[in-house]
């Protein structure tokens, strides 16, 4: 008799886990349908953003820049690239012909988490003393600091209100970042006030989004560069715009007729967005409720914590895991890079999740059944990410015409009736290092646009985009008289 009622016991405890699953399977639904209502409500928001400052929870911001560099840059520049996790300091040297970066040296630190929640003095005086070792590496004695002048490209990855190509105001921390004296002062300042605190002699030449770096650099590579977009530990977007439909800046003319619309697409939100109890609950928690919709669903920041939470509540409902773990109530203690490998792990007894489930988070001996379902949860995440993701630059194509439904803007040439090659610049942990996510992104594409569009359509990965871009920018904005 008890072993009977072990057994009865047993299936009623993984007809639950096995509803919870389900549920969060329904709840993150993605079919082609609904992803298609996701591009349209994308293209939709797009032109509300476009149309008046604050027509949209997308807010469309202007970027000052209007010429995407084309090979010809030349001369030493300097980027600085603040995201999410690391910052990092670059020179390069450009060649002025073809495209050629000669030379570039690349020093990347991470940012101590203290200083996402202190003060903007602290901040800066930290990356300013990471500016000055990098530059005193190169060489130059210490008096010669102040003589020469550097230009710098200054990468900042978050929400910015540009007053110009080289100056803006912060609207608001995204992605963990909370310094509160911060928001609402000018980045470009403050950078520069630090620098010369430190004896240094550098302008910012431009102020730009981590996805404006990275469409430069994919338009230096490659003129068929239109856009880019961003899914590392936060998400983004940006692309080119003619500058007559960028409605809200009227009467602003470019020598160039279009404009690089940094789209901030983390704040997207639709009600066609599926949506589960663990999103409801993980933004209820965060910093900023209600805020990066899209993101939370998204970036790297959160997709771990999503699972984290899947399993704290089966591991709450039932005994699967064991007695709960209180690892599982640390939030963000399951980070993405865990969450991809235990994903990705093909072995047949899936030590790698069993080693991760027990060693972060203290659940040993989890039968293969369980790290079966572990599994599966990491899959439901991630492949709702990767095509929420695909939903929103096939969205992009639309607002542009480029998704082959033909928009007024011209997707098609006249002359011929085929599509036109599309280039999108694509940057981030997430794409780049994390082989499912890339590929449900892919399949997603395919499937929205159809094999004979998305076969024009080629996103390619840039390196140190966000970084080198910004040195790119500052060489086309530079001041500096080249002889
Ligand atoms: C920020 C964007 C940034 C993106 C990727 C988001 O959280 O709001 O400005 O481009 O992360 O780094
Ligand atoms: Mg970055």
């Amino acid at each position: 008799a008890v072993v009977v009622g072990r057994r009865v016991k047993s299936r009623r405890k993984w007809r639950r886990v096995v509803g919870l699953l389900r549920e969060l399977q329904e709840n993150c639904e993605t079919t082609v349908g609904r992803l298609k209502q996701v591009v349209d409500a994308m293209a939709v928001e797009m032109h509300a953003g476009l149309a008046s400052e604050g027509g949209s929870k997308l807010k469309m911001l202007l970027t000052f820049v209007d010429n995407l560099p084309n090979g010809s840059e030349k001369g030493t520049y300097y980027a600085l690239d603040l995201g999410g996790t690391n910052v990092r300091v670059l020179r390069v040297q450009l060649g002025g012909r073809m495209s050629s970066i000669l030379d570039k040296d690349v020093e990347r630190q991470p940012i101590p988490q203290d200083l996402m929640t202190s003060t903007s003095e602290d901040l800066f005086d930290f990356i300013a003393s990471l500016l000055k070792e990098f530059i005193e590496r190169e060489g130059d004695s210490p008096e010669s600091l102040l003589d020469r002048r550097r230009e710098l490209g200054f990468t900042f990855s978050f929400p910015v209100k540009q007053l110009s190509v080289s100056s803006g105001i912060l609207i608001k921390w995204t992605k963990g970042f909370a310094i509160r004296d911060m928001v609402g002062k000018e980045v470009a300042g403050c950078l520069e006030q630090a620098v010369t605190r430190k004896g240094l002699n550098m302008r910012v030449a431009v102020l730009v989004n981590d996805s404006v770096g990275t469409l430069a650099l994919g338009h230096y590579h490659d003129a068929d560069t239109v856009a880019a977009v961003i899914i590392g530990t936060g998400t983004n977007a940006c692309y080119l715009e003619r500058i007559d439909a960028i409605i809200k800046c009227q009467g602003l003319l470019t020598t160039s007729g279009g404009m690089v619309v940094n789209m901030e697409w983390g704040n997207f939100w639709s009600s066609h967005l599926p949506r589960s109890s663990y999103d409801i609950d993980l933004d209820a928690d965060s910093p900023n409720p209600n805020d990066q919709g899209f993101e939370k669903m998204i970036s790297g920041m959160y997709l771990g914590d999503i699972v984290r939470r899947v399993i704290l509540r089966m591991s709450e409902e039932t005994d699967i895991f064991g007695p709960v773990s209180s690892k599982l109530l640390v939030p963000f203690i399951l980070g993405t890079p865990l969450l991809a490998k235990m994903h990705e792990d093909d072995s047949p007894e899936l030590t790698e999740v069993g080693r991760i489930l027990r060693e972060k988070l203290e659940i040993p001996d989890a039968p293969l059944k369980v790290r079966k379902l572990v599994v599966k949860v990491c899959d439901v995440v991630t492949r709702r990410a990767a095509r929420l993701a695909a939903a929103g630059i096939a969205g992009i194509l639309k607002k542009i015409g480029r998704d082959g439904s033909g928009g007024i803007t011209g997707g098609r040439s006249r002359s011929d009736n085929r599509m036109r090659r599309t280039v999108v610049a694509i940057e981030g942990g997430l794409y780049t290092s994390y082989t499912m996510f890339r590929e449900y992104l892919h399949e997603a594409l395919t499937e929205i646009l159809g094999e004979e569009i998305a076969q024009h359509v080629i996103l390619k990965v840039t390196e140190d985009g966000s970084g080198i871009g910004a040195a790119l920018l500052a060489a086309s904005h530079s001041r500096v008289q080249l002889l």
